[in-house]
Order: structure tokens, then C-alpha cells, then sequence
């Protein structure tokens, strides 16, 4: 059996019951970097485990490990290094071969930092477009001018070595619309939380102001 796990995205009471206890029962965790899934175990008081760093098609080896571990019967659990494996994260190789492979698979559900960043932004999120990270290069621009015209709300994530830069291009994609309300989260479900609601006209003065480090969710409103 698969169990794919969702573990914290920053405050340890976040995992489940449940993933605590698949965690507990498994025969080997299948992670992103074993030093951080090693850290979890034992903040967690769960006992030592055998780890497996997978960073998915790109460790085709490893995949055809795990796949014939579970086809031997093994329980295995996915996990990333923070929140839910697959989402911005390695986990779908694994899980794609497994459902290819007819293996038994079950999902423990727990945070995520769009969903967590979505229900806190006040935003209408009956519909919603998750772009996980911007690209950096290629199709940048013309995805962020799509923005003008998108009826849902948006969400992306960033990283403090980007948050900056990418705010402003985002306050220029949209300077027709200076209303348009965009909420910036960071730092979600830790001691340093904070949830900025914002609109376009007023990015760059967030921007300026963003001097810590920190994990950020971006939120842009629909269009009206
Ligand atoms: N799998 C994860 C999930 O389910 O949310 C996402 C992994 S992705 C590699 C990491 C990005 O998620 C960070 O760069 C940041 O944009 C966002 N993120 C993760 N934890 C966060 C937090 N506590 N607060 C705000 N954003 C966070």
C-alpha cells in the first residue's frame, strides 16, 4: 500500500492523527531531503524509519525501487519536504506509476499552503486558478497580462528571493485595474504569520516593506 501523507507547513500541530499514525506503522518513508523528513520524525517523537529520498522522474531508479517494494507489499508513505507531496512538490512519478501499477493507494489529507492561504484571504474562493510557482522566464509576462481578464481568483506561490521583483510586475500587469484586491500571505501557521490585504495600486509599497525572510502565497482577486 502508498499512504500519501501531507505533513506541516510550519506549526508541528498540524499533522493528523492519521498521518501520525501511518507514519508510526510503515515499513520506510519515501521523502524529498531525508535530513528534513529525519528532523520531522523526531520532533514528532515517532521512531526512526528508513528513508528514501526520491526527487521523482528525475530519479527514475528510485522510482522503480519504490514501485517494486510496493508490488512485494510493503506499506509505504509519500511524503514531501513540507505540506502535500505533488503539490509544488515530487510526489507525482511515484504516484502516477503506482496507479499504472494497480497498487493500492490511500491518501491521509492535511495542509497546504494555498489552500491555508486561500480560506484566510477573504477572497471569494468557490473558483480558483493555482498556478503553484510563476515561470521565471518564458511565458512570464503573458501569463501575468492574463491576469487582467481572469474571473477567478489566483493564487501562486513565491519565494523571498523573488516576492519583491515579482509584486511589481504584478502591480504593472495590472496598473488598469489600481482596485483589484490582492492578498499577500507569508510565513503561514508559524510564530511570524502575517496575511497582508492589499490592492494592485498599493504592491509597491508592500514590496519595499517585505525585508525578512519568509514562504509567501500570493492572492489576486477576480476581475469584477
Ligand atoms: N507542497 C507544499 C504545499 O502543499 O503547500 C508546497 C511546496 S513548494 C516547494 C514551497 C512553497 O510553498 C514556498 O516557496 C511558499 O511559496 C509556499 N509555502 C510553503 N509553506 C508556506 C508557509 N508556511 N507560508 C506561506 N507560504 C508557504
Amino acid at each position: 500500500m502508498l499512504s500519501i501523507v501531507s505533513t506541516p507547513i510550519g506549526n508541528l500541530g498540524d499533522i493528523t492523527l492519521r498521518a501520525l499514525d501511518i507514519l508510526k506503522t510503515c515499513d520506510a518513508i519515501v521523502c524529498e531531503d531525508t535530513r528534513v523528513t529525519g528532523q520531522l520524525l523526531k520532533l514528532l517523537n515517532l521512531p526512526k524509519k528508513e528513508l528514501i529520498s526520491c526527487h521523482g522522474y528525475s530519479d527514475e531508479g528510485k522510482v522503480a525501487m519504490v514501485i517494486n517494494r510496493l508490488k512485494d507489499g510493503q506499506n509505504l508513505v509519500l511524503v514531501s519536504d513540507a505540506g502535500t507531496p505533488g503539490i509544488s512538490d515530487p510526489g507525482f512519478a511515484i504516484v502516477s506509476k503506482a496507479r499504472e501499477s494497480n497498487i493500492a493507494i490511500q491518501v491521509i489529507p492535511g495542509a497546504s499552503a494555498f489552500l491555508a492561504a486561500l480560506s484566510a484571504s477573504g477572497l471569494p474562493i468557490n473558483q480558483f486558478v493555482y498556478l503553484g510557482f510563476l515561470p521565471l522566464k518564458k511565458g512570464r509576462q503573458t501569463l501575468l497580462k492574463s491576469f487582467v481578464e481572469e474571473e477567478r481568483t489566483i493564487v501562486f506561490y513565491e519565494s523571498v528571493h523573488r516576492i519583491e521583483k515579482t509584486l511589481h510586475e504584478l502591480a504593472d500587469a495590472l496598473k488598469d485595474q489600481p482596485q483589484r484586491p490582492v492578498v499577500v500571505a507569508r510565513e503561514l501557521t508559524k510564530m511570524h504569520e502575517t496575511v497582508v490585504a492589499t490592492t494592485v495600486e498599493q504592491l509597491p509599497g508592500i514590496a519595499a516593506s517585505i525585508t525578512q525572510k519568509g514562504e509567501f502565497v500570493v492572492v489576486v482577486g477576480p476581475v469584477r
